[in-house]
């Protein structure tokens, strides 16, 4: 399994990118070319830097006041792999994983019949934020969204749920 990946990004304590205090992993890598996309730096799978998954863990190990991970881009799952191993830690040390995406839920399940990874990956996730960014239906108002076409979708009763629950409590 492939324990490295490119990565546009990290910000180490994000209020902005889910409930809590968050570790924020931009991925670098999307070809959903949005119109009106805020991060174009991202798009170029070749682009940003090389880290390893171990890098990414220490910095999650070095913050008390984490109470999850947030995988955003770029499209995340274009690098499954190394994604599924970090999920794994942050919930092994009690946090929780929230994924952005600019597929649809239903696209990434197709995805996975012939990408496995995908399917490993969702099942790691407990919210997933699906959808691209949509300038027409842009939205300053959405908590934790761009546009009113993406939707907060637990993946699981447990922390899926009370994830969902407090953004849609906002
Ligand atoms: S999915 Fe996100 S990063 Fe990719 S083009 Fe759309 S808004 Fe930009």
């Amino acid at each position: 399994m492939t324990r490295t990946i490119r990565v546009a990004g990290i910000v180490l304590e994000s209020v902005t990118d889910g409930p809590g205090i968050r570790l924020a992993l931009f991925c670098q890598g999307c070809h959903h070319n949005c119109p009106g996309c805020h991060n174009p730096e991202t798009h170029d799978p070749a682009g940003g830097r090389e880290m390893t998954v171990e890098e990414i863990t220490a910095l999650y190990n070095s913050d008390p006041l984490l109470s999850g991970i947030t995988f955003s881009g770029g499209e995340p799952f274009l690098q499954p792999e190394p994604l599924i191993i970090i999920a794994d830690h942050v919930h092994a040390a009690g946090g929780n994983v929230i994924a952005y995406t600019g597929y649809s839920l239903s696209q990434l399940r197709k995805l996975q019949e012939t990408q496995p990874g995908i399917g490993h990956l969702l099942d790691r996730v407990d919210l997933l934020v699906d959808g691209p960014f949509i300038l027409e239906e842009r939205s300053l108002l959405l908590p934790f969204r761009g546009s009113a076409n993406q939707r907060v979708i637990p993946l699981n009763e447990g922390e899926g749920k009370t994830l969902a629950e407090k953004i849609n409590s906002l």
